[in-house]
């Protein structure tokens, strides 16, 4: 689609096509419409991608993503601070936000436990968690893992680690059905999902 010389303009392609779900011709037709569109539209995009490497990271306490050290969240003191939700994902914290019927507080693992991928529980936030649970003053850990074989898998680790600890272990009701994607569940279904949870 594009002749050799424009190297500039190669080099646009080639990273598009290293963004999941993009392939060849998607990333020639989305490097085509930044060259159309007005300059600032496209310099937007730009400062946008920038503004959040730079500037946007994990929460030092819950992982959830956040602008400074701590997390809008973590920083709310009108959050209930006995109830702590573990989500593998931030886009799983803010599907389940989104549903608005929990007012607890979340850590997000950043990823599951996934043997065939060769993630282990060292690779996720385990150990901080297992800190926060020691420390804490949570009387119930809520396990919003995905219904996924490696979700249960997952959820059944933290739970062994956490049988220590004087805290209710539950799990979201499976309204959602097995091997659906919390991102993907709709509000009221997460809803009844954290209302129905269940003891694990
Ligand atoms: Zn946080």
């Amino acid at each position: 689609m594009f002749s050799q010389e424009s190297g500039a303009v190669v080099e646009l392609v080639d990273q598009l096509g290293r963004l999941p779900g993009i392939g060849r011709k998607s990333a020639e037709r989305l490097a085509y419409h930044l060259l159309r569109v007005p300059k600032s539209e496209a310099l937007a995009l730009a400062a946008s991608i920038t503004n959040v490497r730079e500037n946007v990271r994990y929460c030092e306490t819950c992982f959830n993503l956040s602008e400074g050290p701590a997390c809008e969240i973590c920083r709310n003191p009108n959050r209930d601070k006995s109830r702590l939700c573990i989500v593998e994902q931030p886009r799983d914290l803010m599907s389940l936000e989104q549903a608005g019927v929990y007012q607890g507080l979340y850590h997000v693992l950043l990823g599951r436990i996934a043997p065939l991928d060769g993630i282990g529980p060292d690779q996720l936030t385990i150990d901080p968690l297992i800190d926060r649970v020691r420390t804490g003053n949570f009387n119930e850990v809520i396990m919003a893992t995905n219904p996924t074989l490696e979700g249960d898998g997952t959820s059944l680790f933290i739970s062994n680690l956490l049988s220590e600890y004087p805290v209710e272990v539950t799990r979201l009701a499976r309204g959602i059905t097995s091997g659906s994607i919390l991102e993907y569940a709709n509000k009221e279904i997460l809803a009844d999902a954290l209302t129905g949870r269940q003891k694990l």
